[in-house]
């Protein structure tokens, strides 16, 4: 069986200016970078933002083992498929981070023949948009602590700076650190600490900026700490939002490639979906929405985090609705979550499966509480056996839900085509009520009380004492009104990532709030969430090579 890397390789891509002209973009508004990918231009947005919108099919899926369900290449897929059909569709995804590339193998531009291409450098560096996002972040980090350095005349606490530096790499060494070190011309010492690149603030912003402006706002908004006397201090105090902007200005412009059948993709923002909302910019799905007729999108992990934070945090902000959900389930999955070891997952087990379907049936009642519909497709492995199958279409249909059964991984776009068509034949006549689970003016307790009670299924939400203090000091900064953004284990609907299937009636523990105020939401942290990966002790790194004429080897 060919490899990932290999399928990708072998594909004969077309230049980037085919890809836009047939998704209807003139030259003229097409950056390139290289030959097979390029950046499309604002003023093409300014253009045609009076077009009326295409439908919206959000990608998300079950709780997932520790390998990934398919979203991405299912949304790929779909597209792919879509494009069978004769429809004019485009997809819409995160951009992958160096981080987990080097650590953990494993790419984010799909798999089998459901691929994003060029995809060794949409793995790698890209269009070098996360670079500018590090460098925007410690930019910020550089102008706080050289404003101590030069006499501190906000007053800033410097053992109250929450702005951390970031890097795109798993780096553990970093995560804690005293910085500032060897004597007065060397910077004010304090304990500091580096995040990965993508659970920056700023990469948050960024998805959520529909403009320049808007990006400026917020990133002006941005609590880099407190002063002894408790007060906020803003990245705007500090006078470098206007810098920030500027070393953005690029980056904000969405990225397009294509997929292995030369549909357009659009790729941009990689935001995480814990501390974050965990979906691609807002620019690049409201562009797609201008010029396709589908747009197919991914929200990160299940459908408890990606597609409710997609929902409640996109969607509300950005004033758009989704049109159908795709719910990806696997076998493996549910076999996992009725109980089977990682190693065993191959094997028939109806039984476990049996036990682990409930997993799949509470992220369809969830998807129901928000009104939009729901196809479930299942992205089918070779060990899959037909008495699996059947029981998971059988179960699906009993529920009213659609079924489809998704071999793109193998098949490509062919392996879609009865996916699509049920996904088409729902946006068509299945009603469409979509709302937000909650209202902005709820509290953030009420707030936070919902998505763990309707979405999760816990019984009971405990507050800490500190995250109790930082409710009072949310409702006194006036920042009572954001959406809430729950951090916790993607692994379980609850937050202890033992817990599988579907759980009820637990108690979760809402450890601590932080304020993310440029982005407009507030971060619930249920257990310990990492924002500094570390390597695993054989890290992907060590198999990553590149031969004389320049071939990479090792990469996925
Ligand atoms: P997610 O977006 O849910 O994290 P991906 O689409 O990135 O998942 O897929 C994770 C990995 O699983 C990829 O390496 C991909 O090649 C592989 N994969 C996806 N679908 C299949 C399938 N049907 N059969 C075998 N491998 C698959
Ligand atoms: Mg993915």
């Amino acid at each position: 069986m060919k490899t990932d890397l290999q399928i990708a390789q072998e594909c004969k891509m077309e230049p980037i200016t085919a890809i836009a002209a047939k998704a209807g973009i003139p030259e003229e508004f097409v950056e390139c970078y290289g030959r097979y990918k390029g950046k499309i231009s604002d003023k093409y947005y300014n253009q045609i933002k009076n077009n009326p919108n295409g439908k919206l099919i959000l990608v998300t899926a079950v709780n997932p083992t520790p390998a990934g369900e398919g979203k991405t290449t299912v949304t790929i897929g779909l597209t792919q498929a879509l494009q069978k059909l004769g429809k004019n569709a485009i997809t819409c995804l995160r951009e992958p981070s160096l981080g987990p590339c080097m650590g953990v193998k494993g790419g984010a531009a799909g798999g089998g023949y459901a691929q994003v291409v060029p995809m060794e450098e949409i793995n790698l560096h890209f269009t070098g948009d996360l670079h500018a996002i590090t460098t925007a972040n410690n930019l910020l980090a550089s102008m706080v602590d050289n404003h101590i350095q030069q006499g501190n005349d906000l007053n800033i606490d410097t053992r109250r700076i929450t702005w951390k530096r970031v890097v795109d790499l798993n780096d553990r060494q970093l995560r804690s650190i005293i910085s500032g070190l060897g004597g007065k011309v060397n910077g004010v010492p304090r304990e500091d600490g580096f995040q990965i690149t993508v659970a920056s603030e700023i990469m948050a912003i960024f998805c959520l900026a529909n403009d320049l402006k808007h990006l400026k706002e917020m990133l002006g908004k941005i609590i880099i700490g407190y002063t002894y006397n408790d007060e906020p201090v803003t990245a705007k105090q500090i006078g470098a939002d206007g810098a920030m902007t500027v070393l953005l200005k690029d980056a904000l412009q969405p990225n397009l490639v294509q997929t292995l059948e030369h549909t357009p993709a659009m790729i941009h923002g990689g935001p995480f979906a814990n501390i974050a909302h965990g979906c691609n910019s807002v620019r690049a799905t409201k562009l797609g929405l201008k010029m396709a007729d589908y747009v197919v999108t991914e929200a990160g992990f299940g459908a408890d985090l990606g597609a409710e934070k997609f929902f409640d945090i996109k969607c509300r902000k950005a004033g758009i609705r989704p049109d159908a959900v795709v719910l990806v389930a696997t076998i493996r999955a549910m076999k996992y979550n009725g109980g089977v070891a990682k190693a065993d997952l191959s094997n028939e087990n109806l039984d476990a499966l049996k036990k682990g379907f409930v997993n799949l049936e509470k992220h369809i009642e969830n998807i129901q509480k928000f009104g939009v519909p729901v196809v479930v497709t299942l992205n089918h492995f070779v060990a899959d056996t037909e008495a699996e199958v059947a029981f998971v279409k059988a179960s699906c249909e009993a529920m009213g839900a659609t079924f489809a059964i998704a071999r793109v991984w193998a098949e490509g776009g062919e392996g879609g085509r009865t996916l699509a068509e049920k996904v088409l034949e729902t946006i068509e006549t299945k009603e469409n009520n979509f709302h937000t689970l909650y209202d902005d003016n709820l509290t953030i307790q009420e707030k936070i009380n919902c998505v763990c009670k309707e979405i999760y299924g816990a019984g009971n939400v405990n507050f800490s004492a500190a995250a109790k203090k930082t409710l009072a000091q949310i409702e006194q900064l006036g920042f009572g009104h954001f959406p809430v953004c729950i951090a916790k284990t993607q692994y379980s609907l609850s937050d202890d990532p033992k817990l599988l299937g579907r759980p009820e009636g637990f108690e979760v523990n809402v450890k601590e709030l932080r304020i993310s105020a440029g982005a407009g939401f507030i971060v619930a942290m249920l257990g310990d969430i990492m924002t500094m990966p570390g390597l695993p002790k054989r890290p992907a790194a060590l198999d990553i090579d590149i031969d004389e004429d320049g071939n990479i080897v090792g990469l996925f």
